[in-house]
C-alpha cells in the first residue's frame, strides 16, 4: 500500500471520547493483571488509530498547505487534541495506582510507569496559566525571530538567508553579513532580554508551586530525565572540557592555517574552506537511488527498510510551492510505517536527511511491533543515537553522494561532530546558572554566559563586535528560551554515536547487531540501560571520551586538510 491510498478519516469526537472513558472506567475496576492487560490492549489500538489520524493529517497539511481539506484538519485537531489530553492524563493515573503493576511489565514496560511518574510530578492544575503564560513567550521569542527583515546589499533578508550569506568567500563580506545578522539581535536586546527575564520568573514560580527547590528538579522532570541527575551531567561536561575542548582549539588552528589565516575571528567560524563546503553530486533522483543502493547493501534489515519507505512512497523529500519548510519523521502506527518529511536544496542536508532522517524512521520500524505507542520511540537523548549512528555508519557509501568531495565531507562532519560537544554543554551549564539564580540580574546573566564561554569556548574571538563581547551570543540559541534543558541530549547521542564510529573502524564484527537491538528496543528502557544494551559506555562515566578522542585525532593526524 502507498502512503496515498492511506486512509484518513476524522474521529467522531463524542464517539470517540465516549470510547475513551468507558475503556479507562473499565480499566479502572480490572481486578487482576490478565484484564488489565485485555483493555490496556485495547486501548494500544484505540490510541494507534487516534495517532495514526492525527499524522495523517499533519503530514498532509504540510506537504500542501494550500490543501483547504487537511488545512481544515489540523486546525480540528490542534483544537481537540488538548482535550484527548486529559484522557490520556487519566490513563496513566490509573496504571500508576494499579497495585499488580509488577505483573504488567512482560506486556506495559516498566518505562511506561516512570515516564507517566515524571508527568505525574512535573503537572497539577494549578499551573495551567503559568504553562499558558510560558507559551505564550516562547511564542512571541519565535516571533521575534521570524520578524527579522534584515537589509543587506539592496536586499531584505530573514535570518536564515543571511546566515547563508555569510558563508562568502570574501572575507569582508562575511564579516558585513554576520554583522548585520547580530545586528538584528542587538537592536532587540531589551526585547530578548525581557522575554528570558519572564520565562525564567514562571518557570522558577511553577517548580516552586509545585514544591521544588528550583526550575533545575522540575525542568529535568519535564525531558524525562529517567537515570541520571545534575552531578552526573556536571561530571560529564568537566570531561568535555578536559578532552574535547583542546582537540577543539587544535582544530580551529587548523582551520585558520588552511583559510591563510593567522587566527580565526567569529565571523570565520562557518567558514570551513576556502574552496567551498563539500556538495552532494546529482540530482534529488540521484540521491535516492544512491540511498537506496547504500541501504540494499549495508544490511538485510536496512534492505527491508529503504525497500517499504521506497515502495509506499513513505517521504516527501523535495521543495515545492505550499510546503512546509524544514524536515522531520513521524509515524502512522495503524500501518506500521514510518515518513520523512523534508526540502531538498542542493547542500549537503540533502544527504543528511537520507542518513539522519532514515537513521530515525529506520529505528521506527524496527520497533514497529511494541504496542504501548509511548514506548515506541525512547527520550530525546536516546532517540538521537539512532539518527547520529547511521550518519558514520554511511561513511562508506558516501563516494556515490559525494564523489570527489568525499574526503571533504568526512573530514567536515567528524571535525562538525568534535565541535558541536563544548558549544552543546555550554549552552547545558549556562541554563543551570540561570535556574539556580532566577533572580539573577540581566547583567549578571550576559557576564555568566561569557565567562562559560572562556571555559567551553577559550579561542572564540568576537572582535569588536559589542554585544558578542558582552555575552549574549545565546540569544541565537532557540531551545535555551523553548525547551530548557534540552540541549545537552545532543551531545550525549552524538558520544554514543561517536562510540558507534569508533566501533566500526576498528572493524568490529559486533556494532551492528548492537545498534539494531537497540534499535528494536525502542523507548522500552531508559538513556542508561539503552547504552548498556548497546555495549556503549555511559557518557557519564569517567574515561568514556578518550577513545573517542584518540581515534579522532589519529584521524586528523593523518590527513593533509590543506589539500582539500
Ligand atoms: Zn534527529
Amino acid at each position: 500500500m502507498k502512503f496515498n491510498e492511506f486512509k484518513y478519516e476524522r474521529l467522531d469526537f463524542d464517539k470517540s471520547t465516549k470510547e475513551f472513558s468507558n475503556l479507562l472506567d473499565k480499566l479502572e475496576k480490572s481486578t487482576d493483571s490478565k484484564e488489565f492487560k485485555k483493555i490496556f490492549k485495547e486501548l494500544n489500538v484505540f490510541r494507534a488509530h487516534l495517532t495514526t489520524m492525527v499524522s495523517l493529517a499533519q503530514v498532509r497539511h504540510t506537504i500542501d498547505t494550500s490543501d483547504k481539506f487537511y488545512d481544515e484538519e489540523n486546525d480540528y485537531w490542534n483544537d481537540k487534541l488538548p482535550l484527548y489530553a486529559s484522557y490520556e492524563n487519566k490513563l496513566s493515573k490509573i496504571a500508576l495506582k494499579c497495585d499488580f503493576k509488577d505483573e504488567l511489565y512482560d506486556y506495559i514496560p516498566e518505562t511506561y510507569f516512570k515516564l507517566a511518574e515524571c508527568s505525574e510530578k512535573s503537572f497539577d492544575e494549578k499551573i495551567i496559566p503559568l504553562l499558558q503564560e510560558e507559551n505564550r513567550l516562547t511564542t512571541e521569542y519565535g516571533k521575534l525571530k521570524a520578524s527579522a527583515k534584515i537589509e543587506f546589499e539592496g536586499e531584505i533578508l530573514n535570518l536564515s538567508q543571511i546566515a547563508a550569506k555569510a558563508l562568502d568567500d570574501n572575507r569582508e563580506k562575511r564579516k558585513k553579513a554576520y554583522d548585520a545578522k547580530i545586528d538584528f539581535y542587538s537592536k532587540n536586546e531589551a526585547e530578548f532580554d525581557r522575554i528570558f527575564d519572564e520565562l525564567v520568573k514562571v518557570r522558577d514560580k511553577m517548580a516552586k508551586s509545585l514544591g521544588f527547590k528550583n526550575y533545575i528538579e522540575l525542568g529535568y522532570l519535564r525531558m524525562n530525565r529517567l537515570d541520571y541527575d545534575q552531578d552526573m551531567v556536571a561530571n560529564y561536561r568537566k570531561q568535555i572540557v578536559n578532552d574535547i575542548v583542546p582537540t577543539v582549539t587544535k582544530l580551529r588552528e587548523k582551520q585558520a592555517n588552511r583559510l591563510g589565516l593567522k587566527s580565526l575571528k567569529y565571523y570565520d567560524i562557518p567558514y570551513k574552506f576556502a574552496t567551498g563546503n563539500p556538495k552532494p553530486k546529482g540530482s534529488a533522483n540521484d540521491l535516492v537511488n544512491a540511498a537506496v543502493e547504500m541501504y540494499h547493501d549495508m544490511s538485510p534489515e536496512t534492505s527491508e527498510f529503504i525497500d517499504l519507505m521506497y515502495n509506499s512512497e513513505l517521504w516527501d523529500l523535495k521543495s515545492k510551492p505550499n510546503k512546509e519548510m524544514g524536515g522531520y519523521c513521524t509515524t502512522f502506527p495503524d500501518y506500521k510505517a514510518p515518513f520523512i518529511f523534508s526540502n531538498f536544496n542542493g547542500t549537503s542536508g540533502d544527504v543528511d536527511v537520507l542518513t539522519h532522517e532514515a537513521g530515525h524512521a529506520f529505528q521506527a520500524y524496527q520497533s514497529r511491533n511494541i504496542e504501548t505507542i509511548d514506548c515506541q520511540g525512547p527520550t530525546l537523548e536516546s532517540c538521537e543515537i539512532h539518527s547520529m549512528s547511521m550518519e558514520f555508519f554511511a561513511y562508506k557509501y558516501m563516494n556515490k553522494f559525494f564523489k570527489e568531495d568525499t574526503q571533504k565531507y568526512y573530514y567536515l562532519h567528524l571535525a562538525g561532530t568534535l565541535e558541536f560537544l563544548p558549544y552543546g554543554v555550554l549552552v547545558d551549564h549556562f541554563q543551570h546558572v540561570i535556574y539556580e539564580n532566577p533572580n539573577m540580574s540581566i547583567d549578571d546573566r550576559k557576564k555568566a554566559y561569557h565567562d562559560l564561554e572562556s571555559i567551553y569556548l577559550p579561542n572564540n574571538d568576537y572582535g569588536d563586535n559589542q554585544l558578542l563581547n558582552k555575552g549574549c551570543w545565546w540569544y541565537q540559541q532557540g531551545h535555551i528560551f523553548q525547551v530548557p534543558f534540552y540541549y545537552i541530549d545532543y551531545t550525549l547521542a552524538q558520544v554514543c554515536a561517536l562510540q558507534f564510529w569508533v566501533r566500526m573502524i576498528n572493524d568490529d564484527k559486533t556494532y551492528w547487531n548492537d545498534y539494531l537491538h537497540l534499535c528494536k528496543l525502542g523507548g522500552t528502557k531508559s538513556f542508561l540501560q539503552l547504552v548498556q544494551e548497546a555495549n556503549l559506555i555511559s557518557p557519564f562515566e569517567d574515561g568514556c571520551l578518550k577513545t573517542v578522542k584518540d581515534k579522532a585525532n589519529e584521524y586528523f593526524n593523518s590527513v593533509d586538510d590543506t589539500k582539500l
